[in-house]
């Protein structure tokens, strides 16, 4: 996710995969900062210690100046590659740079745009941002999950503000750290545009949040196999004042019955099938001897979003050049 600012000024937050999809996710991150104009990314935020979000880092940092890498600090999950990465390679590149361990309630330097960290390494912000604070009704039909000890409960989250502009992305942050956040008072407040967490998987965004968002566009970052499953579908087609969800790739977990309209989906399978299952597919389960998903190693499409600082803004699909806009309807009533 590349944010650039008026003046200029760049967050990126996450880098793509590992291994031979480093290049490929490099490639794509540099077609777009090409064409935001940028020559340097000045803040990198990487929001966990997963390889869909790090793995294209170095191949990143090696091909275009970053200038202030943001984390949550050491891995909670060992992992040899991991850890080499963090031990070896990442001093290199942060020695260059500055580098912060972000803590809730940071601000990323940005003019024009406060961008204010909400979560990270477990913590969440307790102060509520601005007008926020109040009861939040959606808590009660919210119940715990089990506990998650992996780095996904660590990410990175963020809330920015442009203006009467606000946007929130919280990573992979699962269900439980969202409670801790929206429950009983709701600390965030509202957004006009939420990034779904987690690719839209349901271990993450519970009603607690997603509906107390009351977001006007949610935008999630699923891949052809991995997010959009019914059950975290089910709670955003419901969530109030949500007027569009558009999907970076089609999900097979979704099936017909539970996608969007392909006018809103950026990215197909490489290999399209004639006709799409009405049925979700079951995610495949975890462990070796899974067949790999089905790739999307042909052109990426991006989906853009241009914000005014009145709140209106507007989001196309890099695809089929479909564009809608969100009217400040304060303003025009
Ligand atoms: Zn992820």
């Amino acid at each position: 996710m590349l944010f650039v600012a008026p003046s200029g000024e760049s967050v990126l937050i996450d880098t793509g995969n590992p291994g031979a999809a480093a290049v490929r996710d490099a490639d794509r991150i540099l077609a777009a900062a090409q064409d935001a104009g940028i020559t340097q990314i000045d803040h990198l935020i990487t929001t966990h210690w997963h390889g869909d979000h790090f793995g294209g880092l170095a191949e990143l940092a090696s091909r275009i100046p970053v200038k202030h890498f943001v984390d949550h600090g050491v891995s909670v999950q060992a992992n040899p590659q991991t850890d080499e990465f963090f031990q070896k390679i990442y001093p290199a590149l942060y020695s260059q740079a500055a580098h912060t361990i972000a803590k809730p309630g940071d601000r990323i330097p940005m003019t024009g745009v406060d961008w204010r960290v909400v979560a990270s390494a477990g913590e969440v912000l307790r102060q509520p941002l601005s007008d926020a604070g109040r009861p939040n009704p959606y808590c009660a039909a919210t119940q715990p999950q089990n506990p998650d000890p992996s780095e996904n409960a660590q990410s990175v989250g963020s809330f920015v503000m442009f203006g009467r502009f606000r946007a929130v992305h919280l990573g992979d942050l699962t269900w439980n750290k969202e409670m801790d956040r929206m429950c009983p008072a709701n600390l965030l407040g509202t957004a006009d545009l939420f990034f779904v967490s987690h690719h839209g998987q349901p271990i993450s965004n519970s009603p607690a949040l997603v509906h107390a968002l009351q977001s006007r566009v949610a935008i999630m970052n699923s891949g052809t196999r991995k997010g959009g499953q019914p059950d975290a579908m089910k709670i955003l087609h419901s969530a109030p004042g949500l007027e569009d969800l558009w999907q970076v790739h089609f999900s097979l977990l979704s099936g017909q019955e539970y996608t969007v309209p392909g006018v809103f989906i950026a990215n197909l399978l490489d290999d399209q099938q004639p006709s799409m299952p009405m049925a979700p597919m079951a995610p495949p389960p975890p462990g070796p001897g899974v067949a790999p998903p089905p790739q999307h190693n042909g052109t990426a499409y991006w989906i853009k979003v241009s914000a005014q600082t009145d709140g209106s803004f507007t989001v196309t699909n890099a695809r089929n050049g479909f564009s809608k806009t969100y009217r400040n309807l304060a303003e025009t009533n």
